[in-house]
């Protein structure tokens, strides 16, 4: 197993900001992950598994091993109408989303066009437009980072919740594959944000899971911004939850709050829309800055350094705490 030294992490976190790895490698296969995780671990040295890098904040350097898992592959095996689909973990996600549309398996379309790798998706449970990963992950094919051991974890081994899982809780796992579980029947589920209302835009009536697919397309690019040409790690906070009587209280105070209502009674609030009202949207500081037509969005304006960032995301926090007693949590792993 190859094990580099000194590679610059500009290039593989979707943020661009610099960071040195003192050790790196990119293992093909379960046995090279091992032996480079050996190579780690005999030298006392921590680990970092490093995916496309989209939903990580470089604020120092990473001290160790960073690994990259670089298994590829994707087989279908079907069940009657289920497709059970074999993923290596550093297929592109977004790519595999297309390729599922192309070979109609169906059920991944809401989740189109998120970057990253395929390996990641359970580590955040990734979600968009009414659907999560957990809807759809049969198996997660791990090693333990410290001892070697393989496992595989069920779906509710993983302990999804909104995007959490034991993988980002535990920080212990190398995710080398992962099986999905998806239909040969379309589910069209076109109940969250503007999906609808695009369709009928196009004047679509009886939409297929194709057209669900570019609607959400559609929408993303035309509100997020792409990370190839202005450096974000997507949404920078992760919409705060809140009990029902605290959220009485803020609608009394507050009665435009933007809320959804949670299956157990507790209340998700748009972390957006808190953001927006301190007057945040479009503000920045140095080089880092919140996009203009997205309060959820920290953006790299060229040079921006982990701290920069971090300091940002310190000013929005206190903004809110200030304004309205709420906790933002920051949705990246933040080095
Ligand atoms: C423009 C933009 C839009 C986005 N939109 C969404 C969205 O709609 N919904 C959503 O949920 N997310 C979204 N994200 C966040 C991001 O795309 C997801 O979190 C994605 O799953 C991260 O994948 P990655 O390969 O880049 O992981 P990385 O950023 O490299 O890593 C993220 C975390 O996963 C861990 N990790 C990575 N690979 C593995 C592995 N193989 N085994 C174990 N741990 C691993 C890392 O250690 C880290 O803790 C968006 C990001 C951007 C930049």
């Amino acid at each position: 197993m190859k094990i580099l030294t000194n590679q610059p992490l500009r290039h593989l976190n979707s943020f661009n900001l610099q960071a040195n790895a003192s050790y790196f490698a990119s293992p093909a296969n379960v046995e090279a992950a091992k032996a480079a995780l050996d190579f780690a671990n005999s030298k006392a040295l921590p680990i970092l598994v490093l995916g496309g890098g989209t939903n990580i904040i470089f604020s120092k350097d990473p001290h160790g091993l960073v690994i990259k898992p670089g298994m590829t592959g994707r087989k279908a095996s079907f069940d009657n109408n289920d497709v059970y689909l074999h993923v290596g973990a550093n297929e592109g996600w977004t790519e595999l989303v297309e390729w599922t549309l192309d070979n109609q398996y169906w059920g991944l379309e809401n989740l189109s066009l998120i970057p990253g790798t395929a390996g990641a998706a359970p580590v955040q449970n990734i979600g968009a437009y009414g659907v999560e990963l957990a809807d759809h992950l049969y198996q997660v094919h791990a090693i333990d980072i410290k001892t070697g051991q393989e496992r595989v974890f069920n779906n509710s081994e993983c302990e999804f919740s909104y995007r959490n899982s034991r993988f980002k809780a535990q920080q212990k796992w190398l995710i080398a594959s992962i099986i999905l579980k998806l239909s040969l029947t379309p589910n069209i589920r076109t109940g969250y944000g503007t999906i609808r209302q695009r369709l009928i835009e196009l004047g679509i009536t009886k939409p297929t899971p194709v057209d669900v697919a570019k609607a959400v397309i559609y929408i993303r690019q035309s509100k997020l911004p792409d990370p190839a040409i202005t450096p974000n790690s997507g949404s920078f906070f992760s919409n705060p939850i809140v009990d029902r009587n605290k959220f009485e209280l803020l609608k009394d105070k507050f009665p435009d709050i933007v809320s959804f209502a949670q299956p157990d009674g507790q209340v998700k609030l748009a972390a957006a829309w808190l953001i927006e009202q301190c007057g945040l949207k479009g503000f920045s500081k140095g080089a880092v800055g919140i996009h203009p037509n997205h309060a959820l969005v920290m953006i790299n304006h060229g040079k921006a350094t982990g701290l920069e960032v971090m300091e940002l995301a310190k000013i929005v926090q206190d903004s809110v705490m200030d304004r309205f007693k709420v906790s933002l949590e920051i949705e990246p792993r933040v080095i």
